[in-house]
């Protein structure tokens, strides 16, 4: 079991047992300064750090080699070597302060994590291999000159380059800005993933086809059951025992099984989980044109979504996002592993001909009933949803005083 640990040696996950490995095992206390674990130390200065400070030491602590950087933090851009016959993949995801995350609830390290996992995700959902990584950092003005500020900063930058060493993505460049509102300011990141795929073959989410079988990877509603019970509790996590089993502080993007179903040409189409099944399947047929039917039963639930019971875990599952797992098609004549790179594949539906009258999406219920299943996940800007960053966004609303955006 993959564990976070102070003081590991940089480049290496310490295997160890951990005997009470409960999901929901949080270490957590409102006094801050406890040492929390860490896989790798940022160097934590003693002194106040400027921008060109913070650089630096990003540069120092991310300048480890990569074939495809030839050039990376330090000059006015980076240059990339995409590999021979490949063409470049480009994605960006915000990470928002009361929208994404909240500082007084999640981990830095946690932060760091999702937002390099966001982005991976969906250079895993085009079966791409990632060759670097670019970080815009918006900072309030006192960030920087207050010790828990720049601890804070540190364990960001420890679960962001943990995710990154593991999917040996180097850091190649960015930007750092003061954000307005002096020391109510908010954190704000934006990541750039850039990937490659062979030309003509990285997977879209257009390629479905009626007849064809619907996948999903892993587990779902996991995120979203976790992140309620982080906002119910309202105390601060300051470390996890293991990243295992924290779906929503600790996703794992699913890089292999992309590249895996790229290689071995076996989907037709691919999305990564990212707003809830029902939101994400909704992208892949109106993309390929076609009809969508679920089956109730096979939808792998994860075990802490069970713990709801049956109703809201379906719920969870159907349209709580933030999963990242990849949701795909492939032809029903082709036999698709029970895993593909050590994660499980379940069969969960199939896509049907576009006919008037018939809903995009339809779920079948173990009765044999049959109901529409409309997107249910998060959306921006609709105002209503069940998804997983509006649960952020009005918990942030109820629990803490309302700053200005
Ligand atoms: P410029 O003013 O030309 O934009 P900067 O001073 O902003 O240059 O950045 C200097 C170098 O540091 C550049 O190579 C840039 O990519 C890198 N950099 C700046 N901020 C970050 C960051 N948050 N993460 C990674 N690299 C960064
Ligand atoms: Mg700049």
């Amino acid at each position: 079991m993959s564990v976070l640990c102070e003081g590991n040696k940089p480049g290496t996950l310490v295997q160890q047992t951990v005997t009470n490995g409960s999901p929901c095992n949080y270490h957590e206390s409102a006094t801050p300064g406890l040492p929390f674990m860490l896989l790798y130390k940022m160097t934590r200065s003693q002194k106040s750090l400027g921008e060109l400070g913070l650089i630096e030491q990003i540069r120092r602590d991310f300048s480890a080699g990569s074939k495809a950087v030839t050039l990376g933090i330090g000059d006015d851009c980076a240059i990339l070597r995409p590999p021979a016959g490949c063409e470049v993949l480009v994605t960006t995801d915000f990470t928002l302060e009361d929208r994404h995350f909240r500082r007084d609830l999640h981990p830095a390290e946690s932060v760091g994590h999702r937002c390099l996992a966001r982005g991976l995700s969906d250079l895993a959902a085009m079966g791409a291999t990632p060759l670097a990584a670019f970080l815009s950092l918006a900072l309030p003005g006192t960030t920087l000159a207050n010790s828990p500020g720049r601890d804070w900063i540190a364990r960001f930058f420890s679960g962001l380059r943990a995710l990154g060493d593991m999917h040996r993505v180097p850091l190649a460049g960015g930007d750092t800005s003061e954000s307005p509102g002096g020391r109510r300011g908010l954190i704000l990141a934006d990541i750039v993933l850039v990937g490659a795929a062979p030309k003509g073959e990285a997977l879209r989410r257009s390629g479905g086809a009626a007849g064809d079988a619907l996948y999903v990877t892993g587990q779902l509603g996991g995120a979203a059951t976790e992140l309620s019970a982080i906002l119910q509790r309202q105390r601060r996590i300051l470390s996890v025992a293991t990243t295992e089993g924290h779906p929503h502080l600790f996703p794992e993007p699913r890089l292999d099984v992309g590249e895996s179903l790229l290689r071995r040409k076996l989907a037709t189409a691919c999305i990564d989980v990212s707003d809830g099944l029902s939101t994400d399947l909704a992208h892949l047929c109106r993309a390929s044109g076609v009809c969508a039917e679920i089956e109730q039963a096979a939808l792998p639930i994860h075990p802490l979504a069970r713990k709801l019971g049956a109703a809201a875990a379906l719920q969870a599952a159907l349209h709580g996002g933030e999963d990242y797992e990849l949701l795909f098609s492939a032809p029903a004549t082709i036999q698709i592993p029970s895993s593909l790179a050590g994660v499980r594949i379940t069969r969960i539906g199939s896509l049907k001909n576009r006919r008037s009258g018939r809903p995009l999406m339809t779920m079948l219920a173990p009765d044999g009933s049959r109901v529409e299943l409309k997107p249910g996940g998060w959306e921006h800007f609709s105002g209503i949803s069940s998804g997983i960053s509006s649960q952020i966004g009005s918990g942030t609303a109820r629990g803490r005083k309302k700053r200005s955006h």
